[in-house]
Formats: C-alpha cells, structure tokens, sequence
C-alpha cells in the first residue's frame, strides 16, 4: 500500500525545488496532489512533471484572496485535504543596515504572513489526523552573514507549529516544521552571487556542513513524506532538522 494513498496534499511553491521534489515523492506515494505557484506556465510545466492528475493553483501566497480561493477550489474539487505543506519563500541576503520596508516586507509577506494565512484559510477543511507541515530553514536557528530578515521571517515559523499543534489537538491535526539546510535549488541562484563565483560558494557552504555537501531537494521530499505519513504518527510540533548536522556548529 502506497504511504498517501487517498490523501489530499497541498504544497505552495510546488514547481520547483523542495517543493517540486515533495509533489513528485507525494503524487507517487498515492497523494492527489495540489500545487500553487505565481506563473500559470510555470505550474503548467510543473504539473507535466509531478503527473499523476496532480492540479495546479495559480496565486501568491503574500495575498489573502489566493488564499481563500485555494481554499474554495479545494472545497469544490475535494471536500477537504489532509497535508498542507507550506513550502513556497524567498530570501535575500542583505546585512540589516542596507534592509528597507519594502525589503523587509517583501520576505515577511511570502515567508511567513503568507504560511499564517494559508493554514488559517486551509484549517477548516483539514480532516481529522491531517498533517501540515511548515517550511523552516536553518537560518532559524544558526546565524549566518546578511541573513537577519529572512532568519527573522523563518523563526515564527517554529512559534506557529508550536501553537497550532495545541490549537488543532481537538481533531489530531499534527504540525510540524521541516528545517532544511543548505540545498542546491533554485533559491540559491537567487542569493545574489554570480554564477563565477557559485561554485567558490557551494565549496564554502560546503566546508560549513558536517556531511561535507548540500542537501538534495530529494532528500527533504523524503523528510516531508515521512512527516506527511502516519511513518510520524506520534510526532507533532518538532523541527526536523534536514542539514546534514550543519545547525550542530
Ligand atoms: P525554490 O526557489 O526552488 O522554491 C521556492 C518556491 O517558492 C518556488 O516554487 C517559488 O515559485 C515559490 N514562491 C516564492 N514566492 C512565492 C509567492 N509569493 N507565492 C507563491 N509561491 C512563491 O527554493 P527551495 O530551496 O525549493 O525553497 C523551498 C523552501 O525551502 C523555501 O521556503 C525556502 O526558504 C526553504 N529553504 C531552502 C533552503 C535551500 O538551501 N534551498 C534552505 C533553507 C530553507
């Protein structure tokens, strides 16, 4: 028996990376999956990949009314979900003092307002034992140069589980937060560094890793699936750091 089979499983920012690879495990683990993205060819693109009938959900999280639209589209289509994994964010690397507002609005609105309202428009239609799992990152918890913000948008996400966990009791509705480290996907092309100087910063962020390389967004998909599956039936509220130990040091 497939882990998911008959679940319904929501990912924002599924076309790409952790995301991405999470639909795919998901989708083959049984799930229908549903993901959500800005750009209607990027999820198109997307949604020939993960195959399986998964559907695609064109929004952005920072807005409440995509929200509430993702959330009528599931009612409409499925009645309800059982995963709602809150992937999708951003990062700029930027030391606080060069941050403006709009900087600073900019990743709060994505990484953390947006994972806020998304599980607060999605808990209504949660089944009874559903699991949400919430896109952390390292940078929670260890500090890194220029990272203040999005570490700062990352840490509440902790706070949320925490406090949802004990909110969602009631109907054994489990939250979780999945920690990756560093993994090679598309975020890190967006860090500001040009592509000359790339692979001097993989081999840096690498010397910095216990397990002497980045992650692989295949490796936090199966992270994911274990806390999306009963596999964790008895874990709720935790960090799951998947960082090959790098937050040890
Ligand atoms: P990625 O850039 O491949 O994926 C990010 C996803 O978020 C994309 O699908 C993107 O379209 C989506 N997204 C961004 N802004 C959005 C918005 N406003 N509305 C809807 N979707 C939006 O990078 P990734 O590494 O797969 O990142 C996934 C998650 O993991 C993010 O929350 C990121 O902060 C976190 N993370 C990544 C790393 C890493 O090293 N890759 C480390 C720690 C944490």
């Amino acid at each position: 028996m497939k882990r998911l089979e008959g679940k319904v499983a929501v990912i924002t920012g599924g076309n790409s990376g952790i995301g991405l690879a999470s639909a795919c495990m998901f989708a083959q683990e049984g799930a229908q999956v549903v993901i959500t993205a800005r750009r209607r060819d990027i999820l198109d693109q997307a949604i020939e990949v993960i195959g399986h009938g998964a559907i695609g959900i064109q929004g952005d999280v920072a807005s409440l009314e995509h929200h509430a639209s993702v959330a009528e589209e599931l009612k409409r289509r499925f009645g309800g979900l059982d995963i709602y994994m809150a992937n999708a964010g951003v990062i700029t690397l930027q030391p606080t003092a060069e941050v403006t507002p709009e900087d600073y609005d900019a990743q709060f609105n994505i990484n953390t307002r947006g994972v806020f309202f998304g599980v607060q428009s999605i808990a209504p239609l949660l089944h009874d034992n559903a699991s949400i799992i919430l896109t952390s990152s390292l940078a929670a918890t260890k500090v890194l140069d220029g990272h203040a913000v999005y570490a700062g948008s990352k840490a509440a996400i902790a706070a949320f589980a925490r406090n949802w966990a004990l909110e969602l009791r009631a109907r054994r509705i489990r939250v979780n937060v999945l920690s990756p480290g560093p993994v090679d996907t598309a975020i890190i092309g967006k860090l500001g560094i040009s592509d000359e100087h790339r692979p001097d910063f993989l081999k840096l962020m690498s010397d910095m890793i216990p397990a002497g390389r980045l992650g692989d967004a295949e490796e936090l998909a199966r992270a994911a699936l274990f806390l999306a599956s009963t596999d964790s039936a008895f874990i709720n509220g935790i960090e799951l750091h998947v960082d090959g130990g790098m937050s040890l040091g």
